[in-house]
């Protein structure tokens, strides 16, 4: 099973036994803990997703206030 990165840091995970992983970074909040292959995935996944939502949200935002803009702009010159 390919392992993704730490959800948490994004760091490698580091194999702990056959079956579950841990974070290798000393400075990530789920150092040390313990984990299943297949929950750590699924983790990682889940946050993969979350952040390709808030990039395409954020994107929608700009879009719109570029809209603005130039709306503003357009109706600031006609007068
Ligand atoms: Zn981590």
């Amino acid at each position: 099973m390919e392992l993704k990165p730490c959800p948490v840091c994004g760091c490698k995970p580091l194999l702990y036994s056959e079956d579950e992983v841990m974070c290798v970074n000393v400075h990530c909040s789920v150092h040390g803990k313990v984990t299943k292959k297949r929950i750590w995935n699924i983790r990682a996944e889940i946050v993969n997703r979350d952040s390709q939502i808030l990039k395409e949200l954020v994107q929608e935002h700009r879009m719109k206030s570029n809209l603005e803009k130039i709306r503003m702009r357009f109706s600031g010159n006609s007068e």
